[in-house]
């Protein structure tokens, strides 16, 4: 049998993906929140886990140093999606991605007069595609976490970030104005392991397919 490694990245992610595992009949050998282990044996000789951070998995599933992983949509959009295979959205770590103000902003106002918006956002990618396709002019500021804070300090007029329940926004007196997509997480296969490792990958797509539906 081929040896099979698997990305998942701690936190969300993997609370949502242990239970998919499991169903293929994966189980990590150790917790990875407990574990300072990069490298996971599993219950399967030739199934193995690397914990990578959430915004290199694709990398790592791009590169080959992983057959398969799972990553959000929202890495999977600044990532490009190069030499990936996404053949399922798992429907784990729903969220959407949003723009937010403060609560005194008059978006729609400034949107309306073509003003030029300061947005800051760790998704650089997909939100100057958003404001492309409407039409508005923004300067992004990249950062990479705390986007609530730019507004607050005068850094940015808006920022786009993942929203769940809203109360991290609520926190900081910021509103949404704006959906721009729902997010969930996907799972993503090297295009060339899928072609040269068929029978060991296929029947853990199957598995996680089912596990999807139930
Ligand atoms: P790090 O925390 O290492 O900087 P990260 O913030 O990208 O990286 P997580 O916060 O674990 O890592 O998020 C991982 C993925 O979970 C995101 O890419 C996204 O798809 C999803 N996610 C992020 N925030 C939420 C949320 N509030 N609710 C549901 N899913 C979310
Ligand atoms: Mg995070």
């Amino acid at each position: 049998m081929a040896e099979i490694t698997i990305a998942l990245s701690k936190g969300r992610i993997f609370d949502d993906t242990a239970p998919l595992l499991e169903a293929a009949g994966i189980v990590a050998k150790d917790n990875p929140e407990s574990s300072r282990k990069l490298i996971l044996d599993t219950n399967r000789a030739s199934v193995r886990l690397v914990i990578v951070r959430a915004s290199d998995v694709p990398t790592y599933v791009q590169y080959g140093a992983a057959d398969l992983g799972i990553a959000g949509k929202d890495v999977l959009l600044e990532h490009g999606g190069n030499g990936l295979y996404q053949p399922l959205d798992l429907n784990i770590a729903r969220c959407r991605m949003m723009v937010a103000v403060p609560e005194g902003f008059d978006y729609d106002s400034a949107v309306r007069q073509g003003a030029r918006l300061r947005v800051a956002t760790k998704y650089l990618q997909t939100t100057r595609e958003h404001f492309a396709d409407k039409g508005v002019h923004v300067d992004l500021i990249k950062l990479y976490g705390s986007m609530e804070l730019a507004p607050l300090v005068g850094l940015a007029d808006a920022i786009v970030d993942l929203v769940s329940t809203g109360s991290t926004l609520k926190a900081n007196h910021l509103r949404a104005v704006e959906e721009i997509m729902p997010i969930s997480s996907r799972l993503i296969v090297n295009q060339a392991a899928l072609k040269l490792k068929r029978n060991a990958i296929q029947p853990i797509l199957n598995a996680f397919a089912q596990a999807v539906k139930n």
